[in-house]
């Protein structure tokens, strides 16, 4: 018995090619005790798969060059020395790009496919749509009445992010690459608008869905269109950070911040304002004050002269001319003769 397996054959450097890959037949072993072969019915491929290709740090390690690519998959198992298992059984399995799949049952998940159908074990019933729960209600929790933006809306994880947060009330705006996968978001999946992000102008077309703004962006893609969200957030929202799936494919940095590692870190981005936390003036001074007269914290301070002058001296900030805390120097300091 062959097992046909894609392998990965070299690691990628911007787009992937077929190059990248290469289609082996291999001998399968023959069945151990307590061992159970299942043959492969549904492979699931995922945005996270880039990643693996590639041996850059990230959460998880790489597939190993010469080794088959990972991923999730359904199905059926054809022969089994396991008690818990029976030939004709449904399982969830990890077995990656391959035919067949053998092991010692430790990592199946036995389906039933009267409950749903098996493929939604990989889907809107599995890691996809745990991601969209989790992303959107717990993280971005909204409220009834809140605008939500994701983008691959018409995806395995966008559709569900979306739906759920109609279901909490929510306005649902889509982001799409295509007129036809926009009509199903608003159409079938229900919606309330998708802009089609390779047509539109991004920004003026969601600014157009979102009357009220962003209360959740669900970022899932990076790029242009996370630029555009980001510019009608509202106060108080919030971004479950999922994925970025535009820059996958990047060669080197992608344009504008790297969010990579804040995902990769389960970093949190809060944003904040000085002004809300003047409560906090007291115990700073308290703090940072001694510290400065013991010359522990030193600064420097970048000085013009002249009313007149603070135009340029601002502008010069700006572009970064300054070299030290910029100052206009009105008049003269009593302090400092
Ligand atoms: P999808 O089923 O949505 O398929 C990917 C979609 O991404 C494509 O159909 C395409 O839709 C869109 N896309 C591709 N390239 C670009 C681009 N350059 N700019 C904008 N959109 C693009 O994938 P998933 O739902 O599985 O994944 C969606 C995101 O969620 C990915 O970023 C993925 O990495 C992330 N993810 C994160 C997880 C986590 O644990 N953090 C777990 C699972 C997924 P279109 O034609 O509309 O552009």
């Amino acid at each position: 018995m062959t097992n046909r397996r894609v392998l990965l054959r070299s690691r990628p450097s911007g787009k992937v090619g077929h190059d990248n890959f290469e289609i082996r037949d291999v001998a399968m072993p023959a069945l151990g005790d307590g061992q159970v072969l299942r043959r492969t019915i549904y492979l699931s491929l995922d945005p996270y798969m880039r990643g693996r290709m590639s041996d850059a740090p990230s959460y998880a390690a790489p597939v190993t060059v010469g080794e088959a690519m990972c991923g999730h998959t359904v199905s059926q198992v054809i022969d089994s020395r396991n008690a818990s298992f029976r030939q004709g059984d449904f399982v969830a399995a990890y077995d990656g790009w391959q035919q067949y799949g053998i092991s010692d049952g430790r990592d199946l998940r036995k389906l039933d496919p009267q409950a749903a159908p098996i493929s939604t074990a990989i889907g809107v019933l599995g890691m996809p749509g745990l991601t969209a729960f989790v992303g959107l209600i717990d993280i971005g929790q909204p409220a009834a009445g809140e605008t939500v933006v994701v983008a691959a809306a018409a995806g395995a994880v966008g559709s569900v992010v979306g739906q759920l947060a109609k279901i909490r009330g929510c306005r649902s705006v889509g982001v799409a690459g295509s007129d036809a996968k926009c009509r199903y978001v608003v159409d079938e999946l229900g919606f309330d608008a998708c802009v089609n992000y390779k047509q539109d102008d991004v920004y003026t077309a969601l600014k157009t869905a979102c009357p009220r703004r962003i209360d959740i962006y669900f970022e899932n893609v990076g790029g242009v269109v996370s630029a555009a969200a980001f510019r009608l957030l509202n106060r108080g929202a919030r971004i479950p950070l999922c994925g970025l799936i535009a820059e996958y494919n990047a060669r080197g940095e992608a344009p504008g911040p790297n969010l990579l590692p804040v995902l990769v870190n389960r970093a949190m981005i809060r944003g904040f304002i000085v002004s809300d936390h003047v409560d906090r003036t007291v115990a700073f001074i308290a703090e940072v004050a001694p510290y400065v007269r013991a010359g522990r914290i030193k600064y420097r301070e970048d000085i013009t002269d002249g009313l007149d002058a603070a135009p340029e001296a601002f502008m010069g900030l700006l572009e970064g001319r300054n070299f030290g805390k910029a100052l206009v120097r009105v008049s003269p300091d009593p302090t400092h003769p």
